[in-house]
């Protein structure tokens, strides 16, 4: 006799808080040295700034905005500004602080530019977040990107900023130079340890100009392929995802200046998209090992259709091993992936 059960589970991404969050980039301001896979001024669009013109431009942004937003300071290395700076910029933005205005204020530093003192005048001064550019906690690999401190320095600073009282987020690099997919993995795991509240991964990318872009011109750097990047990344955001971390960020967005400027690396548009197609069908494997039932109906939100199939349809195979295929998949609008699994 034939019998037909059905398995009802939620997609394993943390929901993202819908909050609008304003970037306000500070190209290499406070940045102790350029490190060298890093040119902010493509990444960010944005040629040589003066913090005189860009307090100047927050508050005539600031004041345009009406609320509830979050703002977060990007591009450079916060807490390395001069006292003054990092107060001008802070009590601008507290002017705007309130339930119906700025109720959220993130910025990003360096792991060995933080320490409890400074980390508790943030906090005093309205910031919630810090965004910590960890890049990997690999000693030799940051040694040999020049970044200055190491996998110690970095697992520290992380800790201090959650005894701060502080959120945490950690941005990851994977691809840096000696680094590879084993001490990526290493990296995942002592993130999730450290248990922040978000991540960004950007695989490094070669670009013209930087200190990585003249290694790899003598040949002494290879970036990792696009193939590496998406699987590394999509294995990661499993991780993430299962671990309640949300993961904000998946590539370096497609900025004109970065793309004139990029030689080499694993770039590409729908890299986010990669990742997470990938992401799903694991997890998709991962539910269904050990079931014994044919799928004859599947059922997943809306907002997975362009993903569930993967880039140039990459997951199609895999997904058809699981007996998932075209004829047998529906998106609907409730939130949660049904299944329908018929056992002889
Ligand atoms: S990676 Fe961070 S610390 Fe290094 S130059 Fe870029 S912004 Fe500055």
């Amino acid at each position: 006799m034939t019998k037909i059960s059905r398995h009802h589970f939620s997609h394993p991404e943390p929901s993202q808080k819908r909050l609008r969050l304003l970037p306000v980039f500070l190209p290499f301001a406070g940045c102790p040295s350029r490190c060298v896979f890093c040119d902010q001024h493509a990444q960010t669009g944005l040629g040589g700034l003066r913090l005189e013109d860009a307090l100047d431009a927050l508050h005539e942004r600031l004041s345009l905005e009406s609320g509830p937003f979050g703002l977060g300071f990007f591009g450079g290395t916060f807490t390395g500004l001069d006292l003054a700076w990092q107060e001008r910029f802070l009590e601008l933005a507290a002017r705007f602080a309130g339930p119906g205005g700025l109720v959220h204020l993130r910025v990003s530093t360096r792991p060995d530019r933080v320490d409890l003192q400074s980390l508790g005048r943030l906090r005093e001064h309205g910031v919630s977040m810090i965004e910590l550019g960890v890049q990997t906690f690999s000693s030799p690999v940051l040694e040999a990107s020049g970044r200055g401190y190491d996998g110690a320095v970095a697992e520290r600073a992380c800790a201090m900023v959650r005894e701060a009282g502080l959120e945490l987020g950690i941005q990851l690099l994977p691809g840096l130079p000696g680094h590879d997919a084993a001490l990526w993995r290493e990296d995942v795991r002592r993130t999730l340890a450290l248990g922040p509240d978000v991540v960004r991964i950007y695989p490094c990318v070669v670009v013209r100009g930087t200190g990585l872009a003249d290694m790899y011109l003598r040949g002494e750097y290879a970036p990792w392929s696009l193939e590496t990047a998406v699987n590394e990344s999509g294995r990661a955001l499993l991780d993430f995802w299962k671990a309640g971390v949300r993961v904000i960020r998946l590539g370096l967005a497609g900025e004109p200046g970065l793309l004139e400027r990029l030689l080499a690396g694993p770039w590409h548009p729908a890299f986010g998209n990669m990742a997470r197609s990938l992401a799903l069908r694991l997890f998709l494997e991962e539910r269904l090992a050990g079931r014994t039932g044919r799928v004859t109906k599947i059922f997943l939100p809306l907002r997975l259709g362009g993903e569930l199939w993967g880039h140039g349809r990459v997951n199609a195979e895999a997904l058809a091993r699981l007996g998932i295929v075209r004829e047998n998949v529906n998106f609907w609008s409730e939130p949660d992936i049904a299944l329908e699994l018929e056992e002889q």
